[in-house]
């Protein structure tokens, strides 16, 4: 290496210097940067809401039960447009209500489950993937039921659900949900449910580990939300343990069917596997609820999300974002229409069926307009709605004021950070150039450091738009963009090679290659250290979908371009070190 040094100019060893520094500067944003990526799904997590922290409000109008039974079905991805036309969804639009709902952003599944049997959002029941996978210590329509004395059954061929809403075992709890699972200790602990006290850095995320092995666990101290809960994931166990529940005598039945959503991941939501589907999930309902009266009992059906037309969700595409709400049965108002409808409408709306209290964090109203009630219940209905609502606004909004405020305080200290960092990079190129370890060569620039941003988000773009929509299947954010990476990497590193290959010196070529290394790198960085500055995690309030689409992919871009300088300069150096050793 000596001998290797010497024969080249001076310059030489600054040129390597610089490059070992690109690559150690590059491998730590990289390092950084891919676990934020990886983190990112989890940081949207909430354990414990504002929301779950304070008291259910439970102003309970005691208006008439309209229905013995209420049947609510969920099946899971199935959009509007394509869930006309099936013959026993038809039928009962025909004897009751046919409707639409509007699902809520993100539009994932487990999100949009806590939406409808807790009427609580997203935004503000801090499930917001299908991540999370701790209960949800959210007054629910099961807690409800159970705190009347009447009973909850569940069936599904999708395990998710009730471990969603599982409850603390003892002491038993039904009229305050215990803020339960706070990750660090094992034992429920009961807070006193002071909102004042609440303040934004409690929110944990979910990928506290012990927290989910606690959850897991066989004896884990909890209990089911249901009295009666079915898992059947083979084939016709849905109707077979549908039926057994309509059999019984449970006031409150939840039905949960996944294969819609499943054939919408895999052929997309235009398909005919699509449609089959539905119609194999049209009949599986037709032969579950084949049993019940409908002059005593009543049935919801509706969904969580839809499906773009080549499959996937969780943005705010309309295909994605309407649902059906079809309803019909004692209490429900023959013909009418939901105005304005929303999945979270729905808890309350079965609470009045039954007669008892709205679940008490739920931000929905009751669709009195497709119940057959006397103006009184309607009114009484709806003043207890609003009382309800005003004060768990009162609490999000607080929660989100108080996590606004913590975001702009330390905003400006984040944007001067990722200045400074810039301009210390700056001053390092400059440093550089003077000693001519580094080369900045405009033509050679222009071509190969834009290839991987333009491959990058051309993908991206291409794929699906910027939108959570654009995975086809289940998974993660960070991890479908850095298959583009991998793609764009590639485009890039054959455009640097080539870019690289006439140079003369082997110093000049190795300064060159610095050159497009820092420029590189400090594309991808800045973007990256600006959305860390303008959306921190913990996410209080969920980024807009186009954020939640960018905020990993920059951090993947990160990673994507280190890996990208460190592979270049490996080349590089090999090069180097074969043509010094040729030349002696
Ligand atoms: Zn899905």
């Amino acid at each position: 290496m000596k001998r290797l040094l010497k024969h080249d100019a001076a310059p030489t060893r600054h040129v390597v210097l610089a490059a070992v520094t690109l690559l150690v500067l590059g491998g730590i944003g990289a390092v950084r940067a891919g676990l934020a990526g990886r983190d990112f799904m989890f940081d949207l997590e909430q354990v414990t809401p504002a929301l779950a922290r304070a008291k259910p409000s439970l102003p309970d109008p005691q208006t008439p039960r309209l229905a013995r039974r209420v049947f609510v079905v969920i099946v899971d991805g199935l959009r509007l447009d394509k869930s006309y036309e099936l013959p026993f969804l038809d039928e009962l639009r025909r004897r009751g209500v046919d409707s639409e709902a509007q699902s809520h952003y993100p539009s994932w599944s487990r999100p949009n489950y806590v939406s409808i049997l807790a009427g609580v959002p997203p935004s503000a029941s801090g499930v917001r993937t299908n991540h999370h996978s701790t209960p949800v210590a959210l007054d629910s329509l099961m807690d409800r039921v159970r705190a009347a004395g009447l009973h909850a059954a569940m069936a599904t061929d999708y395990d998710v659900l009730p471990r969603l809403f599982l409850r603390p075992r003892a002491p038993r709890i039904t009229d305050v949900v215990a803020p339960m699972l706070t990750g660090t200790t094992k034992e429920a602990k009961v807070e006193t449910s002071d909102v004042e006290t609440n303040d934004v850095d409690d929110t944990d995320a979910v990928d506290d580990e012990e927290t989910v092995a606690a959850v897991r666990a066989p004896d884990a101290n909890l209990e089911s939300p249901f009295d009666d809960a079915r898992y059947a994931p083979w084939p016709g166990g849905f109707s077979e343990s549908g039926d057994a529940l309509a059999a019984g005598h449970a006031e409150l039945v939840v039905m949960l069917l996944g294969a819609v959503d499943a054939a919408g991941h895999a052929h997309g939501g235009a398909s005919e596997e699509y449609r089959d589907a539905s119609l194999i999930a049209d009949h599986a309902l037709a032969r579950a609820l084949a049993r019940i009266d409908l002059t005593q009992d009543a049935v919801i059906i509706t969904a969580d999300h839809g499906h773009t037309d080549r499959g996937g969700h969780g943005g705010i595409e309309p295909e994605v974002m309407t649902v059906p709400l079809i309803a019909a049965g004692a209490g429900i108002k023959k013909g009418s229409t939901a105005v304005d409808a929303h999945l979270i409408d729905i808890a309350p709306t079965v609470a009045t069926l039954l007669g008892i209290a709205a679940p008490g964090h739920g931000l929905g109203r009751t669709l009195v307009e497709i119940l057959a009630v006397d103006g009184a219940t309607s009114t009484a209905r709806q003043i207890a709605d609003l009382q309800r609502i005003a004060t768990n606004r009162a609490v999000v909004a607080r929660a989100e004021s108080n996590a606004a405020v913590d975001v702009l305080e330390n905003r400006a200290l984040r944007i001067s950070f990722v200045v400074g960092g810039g301009v210390m990079a700056l001053l390092l190129a400059l440093l550089l150039v003077r000693r001519r370890a580094v080369i900045f060569d405009a033509r050679l620039l222009l071509v190969s450091v834009p290839a991987f941003f333009v491959a990058y988000y051309a993908i991206i773009g291409a794929v699906g738009s910027f939108s959570p929509s654009l995975l086809p299947a289940q998974g993660h954010l960070a991890a479908t963009m850095a298959k583009y990476g991998l793609a764009a990497m590639v485009i890039q590193l054959a455009f640097n090679l080539w870019g690289l290959r006439r140079q003369q010196t082997l110093a000049e070529r190795l300064a060159r290659a610095n050159g497009i290394a820092w420029m590189g790198l400090m594309l991808a960085m800045i973007p990256a250290g600006l959305a860390w500055a303008f959306f921190p995690p913990p996410y209080i309030s969920v980024p807009p979908p186009m954020w939640l689409v960018l905020i990993p992919a920059v951090e993947v871009a990160v990673a994507c371009a280190a890996v990208d300088v460190a592979l270049t300069l490996m080349v590089e150096v090999i090069i180097f070190v074969a043509r010094a050793y040729y030349r002696r």
